[in-house]
């Protein structure tokens, strides 16, 4: 027992200790593979996505030689178009022995090249990838791999079993969807469109929704707008906006590492030549507050200089405008952010002092979508949506058939290979 307990131990610390991390100020810290570390930035690709910090954000970069990630960028960055063989084995290896660097998008990206480059591969990679999707419990997409591994050997009793078992599930999930298309046709038929909204706003994807486009002559998602123009929204009064959650309105988060008070922890900022900098808080510059991200919140700041008397030289304050994120970039066209100083006088920094935000503190309506009370003259088109109800009705009550997994044509899944990138340098897709 205890022996199995350590053994899961190391197991959890060589998932750890395989890959590179970049811890950063504010306390997040992520795990991947560090692409590229200069001066000012560092590249990090985590096994989601790429990401890029300034340098003044990070605290430390921690690189690992070897690991599954790192192993990862290596075999794609060998793979060849024209050694179509290789990309259906690392399809198989993310999936297997390299499972630490797997991730789905890649999975879709590389089954659909193997596919693509060799159709004789097509049957083998779609059944990986239709293998991984089931566990994902993605199910109508799992059904469309297998239709294509079925379509490119046909008669295949692997596939076919598979399928069929995912059919019968996906048959039921279509119906309840129908159903709730359905109910949400009815209401804005009914002219209840308050009650309509929220569930035409989840009505987007369900089965039959994409046939609207046809059948209503707009789209579920154009139909849900015009409906939300319609309703006078409680939260935001219609007007599509509201306080912003992260700032409560006002633009400015208070630093959590000096409490806004702009000096370093238990160190009374000098009003001197050196003292500032010494003093100074670091995470907010000395402002006490730092500019709200998720609203981009942006304002004026003032920094002032020591003057010495006694060598009758005056240094004017200057202003400085500083958006959201970017609030480094902002002071630096006039400081030396390392001594906190005139970048050309050389004079210390002895007061920063931040306005009040002169953008930002609003963020879209949550409830509306951000859309705003302006209702249309005309009504929506209620004769169209009501044969579409119709015809919605009749394929949940099944008086009319309605397939599930549509008829594939293509060995591959297109989309997945949308912008034709099957190439892999320094990070990312290119042609
Ligand atoms: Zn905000
Ligand atoms: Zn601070
Ligand atoms: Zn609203």
């Amino acid at each position: 027992m205890r022996s199995f307990h350590i053994a899961a131990l190391l197991c959890a610390l060589a998932a750890v200790c395989f890959a590179d991390k970049v811890d950063l100020k504010d306390g997040r810290s992520y795990e991947g593979v560090v692409l590229e570390e200069t001066d000012t930035f560092v590249k990090i690709k985590t096994a989601k996505a790429t990401l890029t910090f300034q340098k003044d954000q990070v605290l430390a970069v921690v690189k690992v030689a070897g690991g599954a990630l790192a192993e990862r960028e290596t075999k794609l960055a060998a793979l060849d178009p024209a050694k179509p063989a290789g990309y259906l084995e690392l399809a198989n290896w993310i999936t297997g022995k390299g499972k630490e660097a797997y991730d789905l998008p890649l999975l879709r990206r590389l089954c659909a090249a193997a596919s693509k480059l060799d159709p004789k591969q097509a049957y083998e990679a779609q059944m990986v990838l239709g293998k991984k999707l089931e566990e994902a419990a993605i199910k109508r997409e799992a059904a469309l791999a297998y239709a294509r591994a079925q379509f490119s050997k046909p008669g295949d009793p692997e596939a076919r079993v598979r399928l069929d078992n995912l059919r019968q599930g996906l048959r039921d999930e279509a119906k309840k969807e129908m159903q709730e298309l359905a109910a949400a046709l009815d209401l804005v038929i009914a002219g209840e469109y308050a009650a309509a909204l929220p569930k035409l706003q989840k009505a987007e994807g369900l089965a039959m929704a994409e046939e609207a486009n046809t059948q209503i002559g707009m789209s579920i998602e154009l139909l849900t707008k015009d409906v939300a123009r319609r309703v006078q929204c409680k939260p935001c009064d219609g007007g599509a906006e509201v306080n912003c959650p992260a700032c409560a309105g006002d633009g400015l988060i208070t630093c959590n590492v000096c409490d806004g008070g702009g000096a370093k922890k238990g160190f009374k900022a000098g009003k001197d030549e050196t003292g500032f900098a010494d003093g100074v808080c670091r995470s907010c510059y000395g402002v006490g507050s730092i500019l709200c991200a998720k609203c981009k919140a942006e304002r004026d700041i003032t920094i002032t200089f020591y003057n010495d008397p006694a060598i009758m030289k005056v240094v004017p304050p200057i202003t400085v405008h500083a958006k959201a994120q970017h609030e480094l970039d902002a002071f630096r066209t006039g400081v030396d952010m390392v001594k906190y100083q005139h970048k050309i006088e050389k004079r210390a920094v002895i007061s920063i002092v931040g306005g009040p935000a002169t953008k930002g503190g609003r963020t879209p309506c949550g409830t509306c979508q951000g859309v705003k009370y302006d209702p249309p003259i005309n009504p929506p088109p209620v004769d169209r949506i009501r044969a579409y109800l119709a015809d919605v009705n009749d394929r949940a009550n099944g008086q009319k058939p309605y397939e599930v997994v549509p008829r594939v044509t293509e060995v591959f899944d297109k989309s997945a290979l949308a912008d034709d990138c099957l190439r892999y340098r320094n990070g990312a897709w290119v042609k």
